[in-house]
């Protein structure tokens, strides 16, 4: 089925009496298990629609359904609760708790939606080990390598199986070989079954999508299949 719909989606931004356009008129279609690549130069509006597909925030015209439902018009505390449960997000700055170990960080968001601590811990650990980090539970971010703290990031975007990992430049801060571990970890989670869209400007990770949308000036220029896909013939 469909995971993310929208129909004609605009973000327009007041800047005092000047008006932005960050997109304008965006329908998008993403099915379950789809692993896509968003695309564009700086200022084509990525990060709006990561914003809006991730219900961060809301759109100023357009419908957008999430999982069949219809979050266009949510208030923010509903908002918060569709994407604890719905969305899995990846960063760029892996954005962790510094003081806190691996397991509590991937723990965050069973406890904000009341899971019991014995089910909490069990399911933290079993999602850590899942991304390899088995022997790293109790470590906290400054103990830990750049790729093992976006591991724990990933763990965490998982621990409440989303229906969507969204991923926002994941590699930026790692170097390239780190950087090719964390894209194989997403090609695991999708063949585990996992959507996937990730939002980067750089071709050689767009390249590790099934399928890249390229956004310029707030509309979907371009929708196609990799070539890595297309060309495995
Ligand atoms: P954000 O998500 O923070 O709004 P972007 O996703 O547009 O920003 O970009 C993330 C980082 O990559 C930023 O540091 C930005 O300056 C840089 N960047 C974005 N697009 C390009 C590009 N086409 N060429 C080079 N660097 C870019
Ligand atoms: P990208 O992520 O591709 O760099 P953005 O979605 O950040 O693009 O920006 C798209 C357009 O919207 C740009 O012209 C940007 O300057 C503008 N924009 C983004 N966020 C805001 C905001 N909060 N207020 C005003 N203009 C914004």
């Amino acid at each position: 089925g469909d995971v993310i719909v929208t129909d004609n989606l605009w973000k327009t931004y007041e800047m005092g009496d000047q008006q932005v356009n960050a997109l304008r008129g965006v329908n998008l279609r993403i099915r379950h298990n789809e692993y896509v690549a968003i695309m564009g130069p700086s200022g084509s509006g990525k990060s709006t629609l990561m914003n809006l597909i991730g219900c961060l925030d809301s759109p100023s015209q357009g419908k957008y359904w999430l999982n069949g439902h219809d979050v266009s018009e949510l208030n923010d505390d509903e908002l918060a609760r569709i994407r604890n449960k719905e969305i899995g997000f990846v960063f760029q700055t892996f954005n962790l708790l510094a003081r806190a170990t691996s397991l509590h960080n991937v723990e965050l968001p069973l406890i904000y939606n009341g899971t019991p601590a014995a089910a909490r811990i069990e399911r933290a650990k079993s999602v850590l080990e899942s991304v390899g980090l088995a022997e790293r539970m109790m470590h906290k971010p400054n103990e830990l390598s750049g790729g093992q703290r976006q591991r724990v990031a990933i763990a965490r975007a998982l621990v409440n199986k989303p229906s969507i990992i969204l991923a926002d430049e994941p590699t930026g801060n790692l170097d390239s070989k780190t950087g090719d571990e964390i894209m194989a970890l997403f090609d695991d989670l999708h063949a585990q079954g996992n959507t996937i869209v990730l939002v980067t400007h750089e071709p050689d990770i767009a390249e590790f999508a099934h399928r890249v949308v390229t956004i310029r000036d707030g509309v979907i220029a371009s929708d196609h299949i990799s070539s890595r896909i297309s060309n495995k013939g």
